[in-house]
């Protein structure tokens, strides 16, 4: 028997696209036809199973081969194989899905869905990399008779009586030479190592050596010899195909490190997915460190559908924070290769997101809830992610306003809800504001802080990459007419307005002059000179800087609020404390002797808080040696 014909018109239009824009990755032709022998082998398992065949199984074991010289790929199976009319219907005919037909057979079985064809497209990836593929088959059909199919990657194609005589297939690719890169031991170890490490069906690559026992020598020493072995791709039975309850801590541990190899940290803890409606989805996410940078540590999650890897560029699969846990997730409902803007406006997609979001915010809540101590143990090392949901995620956000944490100076943590019940009416200002003092630099705003903590107040250490968008989100969403205010953002009597009045004891024109002084002696345009009525125990001369500009600053330096502000230049307030004897000497001074006082007192206030340096640093010291 020989035949010649032509493939299906759906072809030649199909073609060009599979070629240009559905594979712009090569290397994935290998994928797609491990993945149809692993399937074929699935397929005779099951037909075993369900009574539908008969005879030995056998090692379902799919080889991969190459060979240099005949410039070669060859993919074996021992699956269920395919007659003459079948290459041609499932195979010629490529928009025809053989799997469709196989469901449709074998409805009753429960497990079905994981026959379903997977990529539609697949086997024609072959000519990407091949400019002549040949099929040898023999179907598991009693009397079959073996087919051999060959095709030049135009619309005709040769089928004639085959070769093959034990069941199975083999996919022989003849390389062409812009390909020639894959005719190599490395390059396909790699390539299996990517999308092959986890496929249900044990997968070998050749050989590989390695030494075995052989007896003692003379001596009594053991003797070993060099034995080549079957080179194994794949771990069948991956941690996440595996239920819950049969997997120990240690064994989601082991599986972390045959993800990354590589990793130094071990995972703070993880989440099983697992779920079956209203879409197919598993998988294992873990926590990691999360250090400062949020950048460094994406792509780290793998995307597999039924075990066969696909991408780990998960950006429109999983919400974006979600992005900075690693692990894996494996779904036969998530649409693959397919353009990026089809596959966010997916609605199994969007379900996906939700879940996923949703499981992660439960499994914190349950940490939080059964282990509040652990959960505060681990928040240096999660608190970064958490908030990054939050501000990101209205979702997430709702769920995790209740574990949230804050932490004062005194390293003690609140939830949002306790921190507000804690400081409502201490820290509340004559119009009824409870405002959160909070510092972004332990070191630096010691002043401002121990002021605040004298007159009773508490201060949040808020100083993380996101925690000037963190402030505004606890504004919003902390509780009813919350402020926030750094530290060091005016003088604390200003931050927290009371209803007293402070008189102030120095008269209109005195207070004018100490103004026009210090101005003076201070001579710096950003800084503007005020002078108040604070308690006379208050320092002299603060440097605040306004909070409002200072935040706009800050976000656009983390790009989230607007560009404008980001050129500003900041701006100081200088509030002279009219009620500080100090003051009212230096009005009742001469006018150099005033202002040597008032600089010094200045320099004091920017040295306190970081801001004396250069050359006014060197003056300082030396006008200071000079006063004592
Ligand atoms: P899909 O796998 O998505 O159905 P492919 O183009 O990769 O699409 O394959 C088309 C069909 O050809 C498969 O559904 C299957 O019926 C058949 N087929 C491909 N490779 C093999 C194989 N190694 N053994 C048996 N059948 C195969």
């Amino acid at each position: 028997m020989q035949e010649q014909g032509t493939i299906s018109i759906h072809t030649e239009n199909i073609f060009p696209v599979i070629k240009k824009f559905l594979y712009s990755d090569n290397e994935i032709f290998l994928r797609e036809l491990v993945s149809n022998a692993v399937d074929a082998s699935q397929k005779i398992k099951r037909l075993s199973s369900l009574g539908q065949f008969a005879g030995e199984v056998g090692d379902l074991i799919v080889d991969v081969k190459f060979d240099k010289e005949a410039k070669t790929i060859t993919i074996s199976d021992h699956g269920i194989g395919m007659t003459a009319e079948e290459i041609k219907k499932y195979i010629n005919q490529i928009a025809f899905s053989g799997a469709t037909e196989f469901m449709e057979k074998f409805k009753e079985a429960n497990d079905a869905n994981e026959i379903i064809g997977r990529f539609g497209l697949g086997f024609y990836s072959a000519f990407m990399v091949a400019d002549k593929v040949e099929i040898q088959s023999l179907s598991y059909q009693e009397g079959a008779i073996p087919a051999h199919w060959t095709c030049d990657g135009s619309t005709s194609y040769e089928i004639s009586e085959g070769t093959r005589t034990t069941r199975g297939t083999d996919v022989i690719l003849h390389i062409n030479d812009d390909s020639a890169e894959f005719l190599s031991q490395h390059r396909l170890q790699e390539i299996l190592d990517k999308y092959a490490k986890f496929l249900p069906i044990t997968i070998h690559f050749g050989t590989k050596s390695t030494s075995e026992p052989d007896g003692e020598d003379e001596e009594g020493k053991p003797k070993y010899k060099s034995v080549e072995v079957a080179n194994v791709i794949n771990n069948t039975n991956p941690a996440w195909t595996k239920a819950p309850s049969e997997l120990k801590d240690e064994d989601y541990l082991a599986f972390y490190r045959e993800l990354y190899p590589y990793s130094m940290d071990e995972p703070l803890f993880w989440i099983h997915l697992n779920v079956d409606y209203p879409f197919n989805l598993t998988g294992i996410l873990y926590f990691p460190k999360i250090k400062n940078e949020l950048e460094v540590q994406r792509n780290k999650i793998k995307l597999y559908s039924r075990q066969v890897f696909i991408t780990d560029e998960v950006k429109d699969i999983v919400p974006e924070f979600l992005m900075l846990l690693h692990g894996v997730i494996d779904s036969p409902d998530i649409p693959l290769n397919v353009s990026r803007s089809f596959l966010q406006a997916d609605s199994n997609v969007k379900k996906i997101n939700n879940y996923i979001t949703k499981k992660v915010a439960d499994k914190l809540q349950e940490i939080f809830k059964s282990d509040r101590k652990g959960f505060e143990e681990k928040w240096n090392d999660i608190g970064l992610f958490i908030k990054y949901g939050m501000l990101s995620d209205d979702k997430f956000a709702e769920k995790a306003n209740e574990f949230c944490l804050v932490k004062n100076t005194d390293n003690e943590s609140f939830t949002i809800k306790e921190y507000y019940e804690k400081v409502r009416d201490i820290q509340v200002d004559k119009d009824g504001n409870i405002v959160y003092l909070y510092t972004s630099d332990i070191a630096q705003q010691d002043g401002f802080i121990s002021t605040a903590k004298s007159k009773g107040y508490e201060v949040l250490v808020l100083d993380g990459p996101l925690d000037t968008h963190f402030a505004a989100y606890l504004e919003q969403k902390g509780g009813e007419k919350v402020q926030l205010k750094r530290v060091d953002s005016d003088v604390i009597d200003k931050l927290i307005q009371k209803d007293e009045k402070v008189e102030l004891t120095l008269s209109e024109e005195e207070s004018k002059k100490a103004a026009d002084v210090f101005e003076k002696s201070i001579g710096r345009a950003d800084m503007k000179v005020e002078v108040d009525a604070l308690h006379a125990e208050e320092l002299p001369v603060s440097v605040t800087i306004d909070e409002f500009m200072r935040r706009m600053k800050d976000m656009a330096k983390t790009g989230g609020g607007m560009g404008f502000y980001g050129t500003l230049p900041d701006n100081y307030k200088v509030t002279v404390n009219g009620n500080h004897p100090l003051v009212k000497r230096i009005v009742e001074s001469d006018v150099e002797e005033g202002e040597k006082l008032a600089k010094q007192a200045f320099d004091l206030a920017l040295l306190s808080r970081g801001l004396l340096t250069g050359a006014d640093l060197t003056s300082f010291v030396k006008r200071s040696v000079e006063m004592i």
